[in-house]
């Protein structure tokens, strides 16, 4: 993949000062995941041009990763990584031109801050989700002169008509190191990869490249989620940031998953759209009325993310007690600042643990219910049974309640289609069959009974968005945790 930086104007050549690289060398660099070479095609007293040019190593990339998803048995071994546009150049860009990114240029610093006429080619662009559109959504804000032109998928088959590429430049007079960190920022928004981990860290990364602009762009929350590999927790905490800048309104970004929902359309002639709460909100309340016809006292909410159930809870039911457990430090962060925000007596009533599902847990022992919301699609098939085995074996609640999204509903849910699913951190989502199927092993392995629910408007042929059940145990159950392989000893 190639990225050329040019300069015009007066002083072309300040582009060579500020990239820290002189012009007359082409320079080699050894990338974790290739190599990258940066040289000067051109460089003359009015126009001085260098351009980055990164190779991937092809074997590296199709080993599949942990987590990693293919598409088609192909899609390791043919696919556009080498040269559509991506975080890899982004890594390029801060690894080989990390002074100029960073601001530095020791020799020359009053450079640093002049702006420069400065133009951008990229020459593959994938701009998933838009396109052209998408591209001139995302520069022209930022004070950019957008030419984007689609590529043919074959310039010699023009009958196979135009390709899903790019060709993009972008032209402003603005300094070297604003354009080499909104190209950071901005190029793997437009790559929409979802198919490698991100961290914490990658928060800060945005939050430093796009201190200057990110809080005001338009685009910030789809800048935000794809920078972020739509990762609602890592999002959450950049928004929290953005927003204590002090730079923006609070944030309106709501979770990726929750927004795929609400595209939920199931027929026509249901209920007045947009009176109906959310997905989200109507889970809630199923699991309050599930727990309150029980008349559960001490609940356990497994897998309790941001704690929006445990706020809730506290706030509108009748439970006594309420511990949320999850193995995200920064979900149960945000947690911890929603539960802040109560008043002192609904506070008491609320605890956070830091535990992982897949391990057993004398900590989960002992309450009246457990509550699985939406979490087991987030556990890798294999370590299920793990799960099982720590949630109905060991802590073993007399109720458990269990809502995972129904696979087949996803076919009336815009943008996210019968065979994608609802979030990118989803390992698996079923359908009804599947959903009924597991809820029969595990209630007959564990000796609880169950009943299954629908939850949302139901479309006649998908079903409802979400689908759950109710697990309580058979009071004829006498059994210990049944005999089970040793748990597994490292956890990912
Ligand atoms: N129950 C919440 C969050 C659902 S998202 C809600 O309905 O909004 C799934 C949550 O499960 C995430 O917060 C994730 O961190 C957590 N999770 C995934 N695997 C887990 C595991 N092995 N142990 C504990 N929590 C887990």
């Amino acid at each position: 993949m190639l990225l050329i930086l040019q300069c015009t104007g007066e002083s072309p050549d300040d582009l060579s000062w500020l990239l820290h690289k002189h012009p007359d060398r082409a320079q080699r660099f050894d990338l974790s995941f290739g190599r990258a070479q940066l040289f000067y095609p051109h460089n003359s007293r009015d126009r001085c041009a260098a351009a980055l040019l990164v190779e991937v190593d092809p074997v590296a990339l199709s080993r599949a990763k942990p987590g990693q998803r293919s598409t088609t048995p192909l899609e390791p071994y043919v696919n556009d990584r080498p040269y559509a546009a991506s975080s890899m150049l982004s890594s390029a860009i801060s690894q080989v031109l990390g002074s100029a990114l960073n601001g530095r240029c020791e020799k020359r610093p009053e450079l640093v801050d002049r702006p420069l006429e400065l133009e951008a080619t990229l020459p593959v662009v994938a701009a998933h989700g838009g396109g052209e559109a998408l591209v001139r959504r995302l520069f022209e804000p930022l004070g950019y002169e957008v030419h984007a032109s689609r590529l043919a998928l074959d310039p010699h088959f023009q009958e196979w008509g135009p390709s899903s590429y790019w060709s993009v430049k972008l032209r402003a007079k603005t300094t070297v190191r604003a354009m080499l960190e909104h190209l950071y920022v901005m190029l793997p928004v437009l790559d929409d990869e979802q198919h490698y981990w991100v961290s914490e860290n990658e928060v800060e990364k945005l939050l430093r490249k796009g201190r200057e602009w990110l809080a005001a762009h338009p685009e910030r929350e789809l800048v935000t989620a794809r920078f972020l590999k739509h990762q609602r927790a890592l999002e959450r905490l950049a928004h929290e940031r953005l927003d204590a800048d002090g730079a923006r309104e609070p944030a309106i970004g709501d979770a990726v998953e929750s927004e795929l929902e609400a595209r939920w359309s199931p027929q026509k002639n249901s209920d007045a759209p947009g009176k109906t709460p959310p997905l989200d909100a109507r889970r809630r309340e199923w699991v309050r009325d599930a727990l309150s016809a029980r008349r559960a006292r001490r609940v356990v909410d497994l897998g309790c993310g941001e704690g929006k159930l445990l706020a809730y809870l506290a706030q509108h039911s009748d439970v006594s007690h309420v511990t949320g457990v999850d193995v995200s430090p920064l979900a149960l962060e945000i947690a911890q600042k929603r539960l802040d925000r109560l008043g002192p007596s609904q506070r008491e009533r609320v605890e956070l643990l830091q535990g992982s599902l897949v391990y057993r847990d004398a900590r989960l022992v002992g309450f009246d219910a457990a509550t699985l919301i939406e979490v087991i699609e987030h556990v890798e098939p294999e370590r299920l049974r793990w799960l099982e085995d720590a949630v109905f074996a060991v802590a073993k609640a007399p109720i458990v309640l269990v809502t995972t999204p129904n696979r087949e509903a996803n076919a009336a849910m815009p943008g996210v289609g019968p065979d994608t699913m609802r979030h990118s951190d989803h390992r698996f989502e079923w359908t009804r069959a599947e959903f009924s199927a597991w809820c029969a092993r595990v209630a007959e392995t564990y000796g609880y009974r169950f009943a299954l629910h629908a939850i949302g408007d139901e479309h006649e042929r998908y079903g409802a968005p979400t689908q759950a059940a109710i697990f309580e145990q058979r009071s004829d159950d006498r059994s210990d945790a049944p005999a089970i392989p040793s748990q597994p000893e490292v956890q990912s």
